[in-house]
């Protein structure tokens, strides 16, 4: 090939292995992503994570500090093509998609798409081509471009197997274009658990009007990839992962959950972005509370609750009684912050309340002692940071994979508390205000969480079960360490094989053609 002589393949061989990750530009895929890149050259592999300007930003110190641990970590950026699809330059994440219409949702996507071009172009410029590339479920536009390189492309979905399996029968049996409307119940066919669902709450990530092309792309993208990495781990997932592998009849690895892999403290605070608050003071404040007494709410990096449905959440916060740890991205909005400021919320509860207005350094929370529960939007990587440090969960789901994660939550593991949300907040009739559960269903949801008698402590007892169990799924001797073994003895293999083919491609074409 160009960049090697067949002499150098034996060496090539040995040589370190280099991964490209590529996530989707959204917070829940990138932060995945940077700890997979830490595992992986925890192992000795070097690894790249290529994004856009604004995304490398929000990660470079995470990815510094890994490399000054040794780690050969680095960040490329390829420029983001938004504003040539009329997206606003500078927008670049999923999370600054606030108060936009689904015009700009869509352009936004078509941006990404766009990413082939400069991605490809930075490949071809490497000095040596890398081994494998890691490319998120919604980045589909990645298969072509690995394609043509002769580069292994494994796909890293990110919700759960829970998620993946149950999408992956309710489309196989046609159940999407069977039932009358998005609210019909329907039971999930071919699913090891039984699961009532419906399509508000259980659609795929790319199944909605206007991105019918991206779905067809995504779903083929998943039939070719040479496997399949997934933030989870066996002992809570193990007959999802089975069912997802045997449904696609590929190789799957479920190397999670990787928030359990040890983080230095500065390392935690810094997970994804920079927090809008100082994270010594919080754990100053933690650190006054008595152990598992604190409560944190978060709804993720995207969902924002309508200004009513705040505000019943802040009265409930305010009378169930407990301490409490809110980052409520929503107060940048003018009528959550009017409420706020009107109230004087923030001053009357400030004995035992604590408001993070935007992002707050969520891990170093949940691996406090004093977290107790965890008011979670149930996006799966807050899932898995619940499961991950032993907090039981009220589970506030919103959309996308969300209600899935609340059903395995509670109706699987046994470690959560419903708050009573039923549909995403667009299904609500207008009277409703967006409200689905009122400030005295949370106080009500609260008490079981937090004080929940017999059951409340088997509960809990569960959730520093799982905890244990995912911190050593990820250690050595553990079924994700093993799994990730086996990917990258996987990748060597298969790149080895890629490499040989595109010489012996190129050398093919380098031969005289025969006279005719
Ligand atoms: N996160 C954080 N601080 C915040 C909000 C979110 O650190 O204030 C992190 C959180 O720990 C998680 C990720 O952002 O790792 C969000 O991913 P998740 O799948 O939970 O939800 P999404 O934002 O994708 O809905």
């Amino acid at each position: 090939s160009a960049e090697e002589k067949p002499g150098e393949m034996a060496a090539a061989a040995t040589a370190e292995l280099h991964f490209l990750l590529v996530p989707l530009v959204a917070q829940g895929h990138i932060i995945p992503m940077v700890d997979l890149a830490r595992l992986l050259a925890a192992r000795g592999a070097r690894v790249t994570v290529v994004t856009t300007p604004v995304n490398a930003a929000r990660n470079r110190a995470v990815v510094e500090g890994a490399r000054r641990e040794g780690l050969a970590v680095e960040l490329a950026e390829i420029a983001f093509p938004g504003p040539e699809f009329g997206v606003p330059e500078g927008l670049e994440n999923m999370d600054q998609l606030v108060d936009v219409d689904r015009d700009m949702y869509l352009s936004l996507q078509r941006a990404i798409w766009a990413m082939a071009a400069p991605l490809e172009a930075y490949v071809r410029a490497l000095p040596r081509r890398p081994d494998c590339l890691v490319a998120d479920y919604c980045n589909p536009w990645t298969a072509p471009v690995c394609d043509r390189l002769g580069i292994v492309r494994i796909v890293m979905p990110c919700p759960s197997a829970y998620f993946l399996l149950a999408t992956h029968s309710l489309t196989k049996h046609g159940v999407y274009g069977r039932v009358a409307g998005e609210l019909e119940p329907y039971e999930v066919p071919d699913f090891p658990v039984r699961a009532v669902v419906n399509t508000a709450t259980f659609r795929r990530f790319l199944q909605w009007p206007g991105l019918e092309e991206e779905e067809r792309d995504a779903t083929e993208a998943e039939h070719t990839a040479d496997g399949f990495v997934i933030n989870t781990f066996r002992d809570i997932e193990g007959v999802f992962i089975d069912g997802y592998a045997a449904a696609l009849g590929r190789r799957t690895w479920a190397v999670g959950p990787t928030c359990a892999a040890r983080l230095d403290a500065d390392a935690r605070a810094r997970r994804g972005n920079r927090a809008d608050v100082d994270a010594g003071r919080i754990v100053s404040w933690l650190d006054a509370r008595p152990p598992a007494s604190v409560l944190y709410v978060s709804f993720g990096s995207i969902a924002h609750l309508p200004a009513k449905q705040v505000i019943e959440l802040a009265r409930g916060l305010e009378a169930s009684g407990w301490p409490f740890v809110w980052a409520i991205k929503e107060a940048k909005s003018a009528a959550v912050s009017e409420w706020l400021d009107g109230e004087g919320y923030e001053e009357r509860v400030k004995e035992r309340g604590l408001l993070v207005r935007g992002w707050a350094p969520q891990v170093t929370i949940l691996s406090h002692p004093a977290a107790g529960g965890f008011v979670t939007h149930c996006g799966w990587n807050a899932t898995l940071e619940a499961i991950s440090h032993g907090v039981p969960a009220l589970t506030w789901p919103n959309f996308s994979d969300q209600f899935s994660s609340e059903q395995l939550l509670v109706d699987v593991l046994g470690v959560g508390v419903r708050s009573g949300v039923r549909v995403p907040s667009s299904f609500l009739p207008a009277e409703a205000e967006g409200v689905q559960v009122t400030s005295a269903d949370v106080v009500k949801a609260v008490t079981v969480l937090m004080d929940g008698g017999e059951d409340g402590t088997a509960r809990r007892a569960r959730a520093k079960e799982l905890a244990g169990k995912a911190r050593a799924a990820v250690e050595e001797g553990g079924s994700s360490h093993a799994d990730l073994t086996d990917m990258i003895q996987y990748v060597s293999e298969l790149s080895m094989k890629k490499r040989r083919e595109r010489d012996a491609g190129s050398t093919a074409q380098k031969l005289p053609s025969p006279a005719v």
